[in-house]
């Protein structure tokens, strides 16, 4: 049994959380909360032990009468690894107590990649992150972008990648967050989003641009990849169809948007509504003047959550092979192989 924390329960900690729960490999020990609200009562009602990380807030969490099981550093005594789910830029404020701690730890999206000793995606470079300390799971987008190139990169040649990310503006929950009416272009140009996919994917050659629209649930990538005539369209649909975690969908079956996109999410009964897999418009999928485009969008709060769960697997040295950890992932999941 691999022994995991997780440090930081909100949109990304509290989902991965419940899906070590799900893993018979693995246990969850505890996660950490900053003060007693709402994603507090979400982790009494699951019953995770929760561990506090301001000590200041103790006396709140027994106002509102939740059990505390310990402070951070307590966790970190009784795990072999910790998920560090924190807000951007704070996991490499933590990483000092990590090492002190001796426990291996996987960062998140948010953190810049030379936290971590590589960044991680399953299909791109499972093998990487064998019994490494540290690890950093790439962003949601990120992950987007690797679970469709990742694999193409396999079929054959590729020329230059050009992706334009159409970004929702804040997640559900984020309520003072904006814009709400207005289209934000992201005048770094190009955007992280290129470099940060070469950290699983050396070799390819991409751009990225990136605006932010007025929307909560899923970003949505537009992809333009030069290819040499050695695959056909149909070539791209047979290995796209292949991957588990990537779902073909067209827009004759009524996905016009990501609305019926994460209407059909809602329908699976999974956790929290979750898509983990990357939609891709068959529709959308066409190759003309040496050039392959395709349309996917991106459930932000749920894509990386497989990925992080493999990621535990790697950096434990538990499963050697990648693909056998992503079919026990995928099959606690729901995810159809
Ligand atoms: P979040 O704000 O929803 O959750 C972070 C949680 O950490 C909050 O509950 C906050 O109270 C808590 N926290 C703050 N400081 C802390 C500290 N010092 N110690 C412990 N807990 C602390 O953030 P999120 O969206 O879950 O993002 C977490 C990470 O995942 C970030 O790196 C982010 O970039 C990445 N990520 C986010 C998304 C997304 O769409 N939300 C997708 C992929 C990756």
């Amino acid at each position: 049994m691999i022994r995991v924390g997780v440090n930081g329960y909100g949109v990304i900690g509290k989902r991965v959380a419940h899906a070590i729960t799900l893993q018979d490999d693995m246990k969850l020990v505890g996660i950490t909360k900053t003060k007693p609200d709402f994603n507090a009562l979400t982790a009494v009602n699951k019953r995770h032990p929760i561990y506090y990380v301001v000590p200041e807030n103790v006396d709140l969490f027994k106002q509102h009468e939740i059990e505390v099981s310990g402070k951070l550093e307590d966790l970190l005594q009784e795990v072999d690894v910790i998920i560090d789910a924190t807000p951007k830029n704070v996991g490499i404020f933590n990483k000092p107590l990590y090492e002190k701690a001796g426990v291996k730890a996987i960062f998140e999206g948010g953190e810049k990649a030379d936290v971590a000793q590589c960044s991680f995606n399953t299909y791109c470079n499972y093998n990487e992150a064998l019994n490494k300390d540290f690890i950093r799971v790439v962003s949601c987008n990120t992950t987007g972008l690797a679970r469709t190139i990742g694999p193409l990169t396999k079929l054959g040649k590729l020329g230059k990648i050009r992706v334009v990310l159409i970004r929702r503006a804040a997640d559900p929950v984020e309520s003072k967050k904006g814009p709400i009416n207005a289209i934000v272009p992201e005048f770094k140009v190009p955007s992280h989003h290129g470099p940060d996919l070469k950290t699983v994917l050396p070799g390819i050659d991409i751009v990225s641009v990136a605006v932010v629209v007025p929307t909560t649930i899923m970003h949505l990538h537009t992809v333009m990849i030069e290819v040499d005539g050695s695959f056909t369209r149909d070539d791209v649909i047979e290995t796209f169809r292949k991957i588990p975690r990537i779902k073909l969908i067209d827009s004759n079956e009524g996905f016009a948007s990501t609305a019926e996109i994460m209407e059909y999410a809602r329908s699976l009964g999974r956790y929290m509504g979750d898509l983990y897999e990357i939609p891709v418009w068959k529709d959308t999928i066409n190759i003309k003047d040496g050039e392959l485009y395709y349309m996917q969008a991106v459930h932000q709060e749920a894509v990386v959550i497989p990925e992080n769960i493999d990621a535990i697997r790697a950096i434990m040295g538990a499963e050697q092979d990648g693909e056998k950890s992503r079919k026990i992932t995928d099959k606690s999941l729901g995810i159809d192989d």
